[in-house]
């Protein structure tokens, strides 16, 4: 198994020199990666060894433990993602929800427009007036930005506020640190680059308006107890303690991607549950922003109901990227049904193009973590249970498919 774990390693790393979003961390042996930097193998090549290490695998016993039959599981898992990757740079196209099954094993649900302007019929009653919701809704958010100024601050104390509440509850290694930069021009609203070591890099979009939910959101996400620990935990025991070399290479396209994503939204509400969060926003961030903490209540209920359109951001992308409408067409899909104001419409069709159906990963994988951690008692009265669970799953190569529904 160790021998096919350094071909995969080293073939996901071959699949990075055609596709240049493709390896999101590496941190095994730097010679490895100067080996595919100097042997450049075509992408014929690179699915004819993927084909024969998922025969190789299957010939393989999984071992007694359950990891190692995870283990087996979500290699042979992985490889097939990989596979279906190498042909979608050959040119092949596929629909949305092939996409979606082939790289992260899983598919979104469908719903019709019905469905969203239900909740939107909610919203429109919560800001009455003249003209398009959108505008309404965004001049009622406005009071909410947290100024350019503030940013780092108020970040930074976010973050501190996510590192307390998860080291409470699970064992962080000591060296354990992350460092965060603001840049711009990017098509994500926040990035966690891991380095390796018990390292990460969080970059934070400042191109457009950055609200005050997006500090506790983002914290978490990229941070505490997201992608962050989640790296952290699979560097630990999975690459340090077993030895299992293939989870120091994270390829971004693969099903990893949506136990990442479906952790890092999961563990918001995991480490600020409820009306913890109002509490903390009330008394800790809206003050350090400057905002009027009386309004924190306020502002989070509309929230919440805006989460409910979440689902309104994968139908614009399948939309889009199956041919049925064009980027004008998607932004404006998006700002009438997922309420975003178009310049923020504009950067999320740009996601679609550069990370395409990868969007089922933050919903999604949110709705299918919850399901399985709370199918095993982690419910919101059961906090410790529920953070138990959490490290489980952010401790073991466990594929979406295995999460159950
Ligand atoms: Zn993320």
């Amino acid at each position: 198994m160790d021998a096919v774990a350094e071909r995969y390693v080293k073939l996901v790393l071959a699949v990075g020199q055609h596709d240049a979003d493709y390896v999101d961390a590496y941190y095994g042996p730097a010679e490895w990666r100067k080996e595919t930097e100097t042997g450049k193998r075509t992408l014929d090549e690179i699915s004819t060894e993927a084909s024969t290490l998922r025969t190789k695998i299957a010939a393989l016993a999984p071992g007694n433990e359950e990891i190692e039959r995870l283990r087996h599981e979500y290699l042979e898992r992985q490889l097939s993602s990989l596979l279906a990757r190498t042909r979608m740079l050959r040119g092949e196209r596929l629909s949305f929800d092939e996409e979606s099954k082939a790289l992260y094993d899983a598919v979104a649900p469908t719903h019709p427009e019905s469905h969203f302007e239900q909740i939107l019929a909610r919203l429109e009653k919560r800001f009455p007036g003249e003209g398009p919701l959108v505008t309404r809704y965004d001049a009622w958010r406005r009071p909410f930005v947290i100024a350019k100024e503030k940013l780092d601050s108020v970040f930074q104390t976010a973050i501190e506020a996510c590192r307390e509440r998860t080291s409470v509850h699970l064992a962080l290694p000591s060296e354990e640190s992350f460092k965060v930069e603001y840049v711009t021009n990017k098509s994500w609203s926040g990035y966690n680059w891991y380095q390796g070591r018990y390292r990460s890099l969080i970059q934070v979009n400042t191109d457009l308006p950055v609200y005050i939910d997006r500090a506790i959101d983002l914290a978490c996400h990229e941070g505490y107890p997201g992608h962050h620990v989640y790296n952290v935990l699979l560097e630990k025991h999975l690459v340090r303690d077993r030895g299992w070399v293939e989870f120091s290479v994270y390829p971004l396209f693969s099903p990893q991607s949506l136990i990442a994503e479906g952790t890092a939204n999961y563990g918001i509400e995991v480490a600020f549950p409820g009306e913890q969060r109002v509490a903390f926003e009330r008394s800790v961030l809206f003050p350090a922003a400057g905002l009027d903490p009386a309004r924190a209540a306020e502002y989070y209920e509309v929230i919440e109901l805006l989460e409910e359109l979440s689902y309104a951001g994968n139908e614009a992308a399948r939309r889009y990227l199956n041919g049925q409408i064009d980027a004008t067409a998607a932004a404006q899909w998006l700002e009438r049904y997922a309420l975003m104001p178009p310049d923020r419409a504009k950067q999320r069709v740009r996601f679609f193009d550069q990370y395409r159906s990868y969007v089922i990963n933050y919903n999604l994988g949110k709705d299918m973590v919850r399901r399985y951690i709370e199918s095993r008692g982690g419910t919101a009265d059961n906090p410790g249970t529920r953070w138990q669970e959490f490290e489980g799953l952010l401790s073991s190569p466990r594929l979406p498919s295995g999460l159950g529904q």
